[in-house]
């Protein structure tokens, strides 16, 4: 299954490579977009889906 991913802050949709921050909440917000929140980790999204597992259940990763 295979979702797409907007940022909580801009609303777009969080594109593959972009740059995210990943919160306390687990929350992704694109770099850029400067979240308030206590920063967990970051890198790009596919960065982020393949340390997480909890997101990799939702996402699908071109290789
Ligand atoms: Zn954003």
């Amino acid at each position: 299954m295979t979702e797409i991913l907007h940022c909580s802050i801009c609303r777009n949709p969080v594109d593959f490579y972009d740059k995210v921050h990943l919160d306390f909440l687990n929350t992704i917000t694109h770099q850029y977009c400067e979240t308030k929140m206590e920063i967990k980790d970051f890198g790009t999204f596919i960065e982020i889906i393949n340390k997480y597992p909890f997101f990799k259940k939702s996402f699908v990763t071109p290789n």
